[in-house]
């Protein structure tokens, strides 16, 4: 049997990944110092789980290669105590890294047998104050009050409107908006009058699928 030192392949991953792309963030790059990525991947693929690439999940979806994850969590900009939503739960990887950083999270997945595994994984690695929903994350998450982070880990054709409504005044939204193949990563902030709007990068990510995404099918 081969035993792999993960924490010693987090730290080449954090090195050769992340700080020589550009992750600056003291608090994120600890964060994926910490976070058991391989316990968030299929267990045939724990020993690629930190190689630079995203892994196939169940039901055609993908965990994100971790410098997408980590730009994503950088742009948000997280403190301890935000509320936080991620619509897309996938494997719940991004979930855990929100949860490192003190963000209260609430995360949303339209997959049943996803979110599921998700909540199994989460317990598993330690992380048991997500709060998950099933249901279409595009339309927010209508019982709770609005949110300082938003991050959709989906490729949507157009800005969820829905979504911008449901942030704090301040808040953040980040979004991969574009066609089903290719999308450009962008932040939203919400503030006086109209806010900002920032491109971050081209990015390929599986599709927003709901009412303020692409049609099933
Ligand atoms: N954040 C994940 C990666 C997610 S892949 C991780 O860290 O592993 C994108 C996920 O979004 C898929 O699981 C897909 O089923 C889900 N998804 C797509 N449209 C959705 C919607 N409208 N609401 C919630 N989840 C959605």
């Amino acid at each position: 049997m081969i035993t792999l030192d993960y924490a010693a392949e987090r730290e080449r991953m954090v090195k050769d990944q992340l700080e020589s792309k550009g992750i600056r963030n003291r608090r994120v790059l600890d964060a994926f110092r910490s976070v058991p990525r391989h316990l968030f991947v299929n267990p045939a693929d724990e020993a690629a789980a930190y190689q630079d690439r995203p892994l196939a999940l169940s039901g055609g979806q993908t965990i994100s290669q971790p410098y997408m994850v980590a730009l994503m969590t950088e742009s948000l900009d997280v403190a301890p105590g935000h509320r936080a939503l991620e619509v897309g739960t996938g494997s719940g990887y991004q979930a855990a890294i929100l949860a490192e950083l003190g963000a209260v999270v609430h995360t949303v997945e339209r997959l049943p047998a996803l979110s599921d595994e998700a909540r199994r994984r989460l317990e598993r690695a330690g992380y048991r104050d997500i709060r998950h929903r099933v249901g279409d994350g595009t339309l927010g998450w209508p019982e709770e009050p609005a949110f300082d982070r938003i991050v959709v880990t989906a490729g949507a054709p157009d800005v969820p409107i829905g979504l911008l409504t449901r942030l704090e005044e301040g808040g953040v939204l980040v979004v991969p908006i574009g066609d089903d193949r290719v999308q450009e990563l962008v932040k939203f902030r919400r503030g006086d009058g109209r806010g900002s709007r920032e491109r971050l990068c081209r990015c390929s990510f599986v599709k927003l699928i709901g009412a303020e995404g692409w049609p099933e099918n």
